[in-house]
């Protein structure tokens, strides 16, 4: 980092200790594969066993069900460095911090223990499948549907841009339990696609940037779920079990927009310093030095934000709002800082075999996924 790598507030020794160890093993062991996953479009199946041997799943799992009984703290090093790292087809994040905690906070206790423990070891990769060809921002419009027939329930419909969509095998599903109901006709379901006969995975969707990550279309076609993977085991409580992890996977977003803003200053200007035009560096042109002093401004205030989120979250203060707002503002940053970084390596920042051609690239989806950056606004704004 171009100024001291002052540590984050809310980092304890045992998080700083973590991230060497992270960082480590993701330059070392992955970083020189990601050009083969990018060309694949996935990362292969057994990088998510890898990662579970490494530790480097449910690190906030509680030890009762294998996990390493830490907090979210330990699953935001493990964030940080993959976006750091550039690790963009690496759904760990998603898996760890995002499916994993509604079984934590929503599941029972059987489900709990059914699912977590494989979770740990990468056995069971996960996805969440929300959005559906027809609905992404409206989430009470689904029309995906899970009829109960007996002690199963019976899903059909279709979801798209899943993401780990090819390589998961527990899918969280979003379904509608009572079509006439809005939110409290939403439920949510667990669904092992190794025991699901009707269920098919569509394309690999060709995507403008994210090219390692397997995101996908997903279909349902009269899947029979044991009704004991209804979340929680309740009808109706899927939308507000949504909402209250939502603010969690709006962090992680912002969490990734700063790492990847550090990540490409440093590139920047390593390139400036190197790169000659008339006879200078082009860090030599009063122009580029503005424009990064400018770039580190942002960096540094999008970190702080961010941080004091962080901070909140821990104590278990972030409200949906503050999240909604991280997300989006940014996001939004993150989209200027990548570009203003790109300008200034000249032809080579177009050209895929620059970090920055990637880092730019894969900026633009964090204003749309997650909710997009007008759904926060919207959201935000009903607090002000
Ligand atoms: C790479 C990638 C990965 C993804 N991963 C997942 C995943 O794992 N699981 C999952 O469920 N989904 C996933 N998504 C889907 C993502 O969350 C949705 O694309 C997003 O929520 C927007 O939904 P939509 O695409 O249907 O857009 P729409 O809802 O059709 O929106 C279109 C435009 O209208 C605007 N708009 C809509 N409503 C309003 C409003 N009320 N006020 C103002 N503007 C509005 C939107 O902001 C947007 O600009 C992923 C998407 C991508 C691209």
């Amino acid at each position: 980092m171009s100024l001291p790598n002052f540590p984050s507030p809310w980092m304890t020794e045992e998080h700083r200790t973590l991230q060497d160890s992270v960082a480590r093993f993701f330059n070392e062991r992955w970083v020189p594969q990601t050009a083969a996953w990018r060309e694949a479009g996935i990362m292969p199946r057994a990088t998510w066993q890898e990662a579970g041997a490494q530790g480097l799943l449910c690190l906030s799992t509680p030890e009762a069900y294998g996990g390493a009984g830490g907090d979210f703290g330990h699953e935001a090093v493990v964030i940080l460095e993959a976006a750091r790292a550039n690790l963009s087809g690496f759904g760990g994040g998603l898996h760890s911090a995002i499916v994993a905690p509604y079984l934590i906070q929503c599941g029972t206790e059987e489900q709990r223990q059914r699912f977590l423990p494989r979770m740990v070891t990468g056995e069971l990769a996960s996805a969440i499948a929300m959005t559906e060809p027809g609905t992404g921002s409206d989430l009470q419009a689904v029309r995906t549907v899970a009829q109960r027939d007996g002690d199963h329930y019976v899903i059909s419909g279709a979801k798209t841009f899943i993401t780990n969509g090819q390589n998961a095998n527990l899918i969280v599903v979003v379904c509608k339990t009572d079509r006439e109901a809005a939110a409290k006709g939403i439920s949510l379901f667990l669904v092992e696609t190794d025991q699901a006969p009707g269920f098919r995975r569509g394309r690999k969707l060709d995507k403008v940037g994210l090219k390692a990550q397997d995101t996908s279309e997903l279909f349902f076609d009269e899947v029979r779920v044991p009704a004991a993977n209804l979340l929680g085991g309740v009808e109706g409580r899927g939308f507000f079990q949504l909402m209250e992890q939502l603010p969690q996977e709006r962090l992680i977003i912002a969490l990734q927009g700063v790492a990847a803003m550090e990540r490409a200053l440093d590139e920047t200007l390593k390139y400036v310093k190197d790169r000659k035009a008339f006879g200078r560096a082009v860090w030599d042109f009063q122009n580029t030095r503005f424009k990064l002093a400018e770039v580190q401004a942002t960096v540094l205030a999008t970190r702080a934000f961010v941080d004091a989120c962080m901070v909140a979250h821990l104590l278990g203060e972030l409200d949906a709002a503050r999240a909604a707002l991280a997300k989006s503002w940014v996001s939004e940053q993150q989209c200027k800082v990548m570009d203003e970084c790109l300008q200034l390596f000249g032809g080579y920042g177009y050209m895929m075999e620059y970090p920055i051609a990637e880092l730019y690239v894969d900026a633009r989806v964090q204003r749309i996924y997650g909710g997009t950056n007008e759904i926060m606004k919207e959201l935000a704004s009903r607090f002000m």
